[in-house]
């Protein structure tokens, strides 16, 4: 178990920049954006701490990167209009 930073192996943790990493393996729980509830307030997009809510273009629909969504589920935790389901991954 890890106590402190002097449990850490002098050696990077991980070998491999985050963007190679593909997060979204690891996710049991998808976010489902319902855009007839979505006000296009990208409170989402501030709080993913993956950077994969995605908006492309100014008003757009925000949408989710699977690539690197976790599913951690915090987008839907702060969506104000409850636009946002956690389903489970098939
Ligand atoms: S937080 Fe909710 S309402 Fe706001 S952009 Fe995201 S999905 Fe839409
Ligand atoms: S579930 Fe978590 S990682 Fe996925 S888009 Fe929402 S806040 Fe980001």
């Amino acid at each position: 178990m890890l106590r402190s930073y002097e449990d850490l192996p002098s050696t990077p943790v991980s070998l491999q920049s985050t963007e190679d990493i593909m997060t979204g393996n690891w996710r049991t729980m998808r976010p489902v954006i319902d855009e007839e509830k979505c006000i296009r307030c990208y409170i989402c997009w501030k709080f993913c701490p993956d950077m994969s809510i995605e908006v492309e273009e100014a008003d757009d629909f925000p949408t989710v990167n699977l690539d690197y969504c976790k599913g951690c589920g915090i987008c839907a935790n702060e969506c104000p209009k409850d636009a946002i389901e956690m389903v489970r991954e098939e």
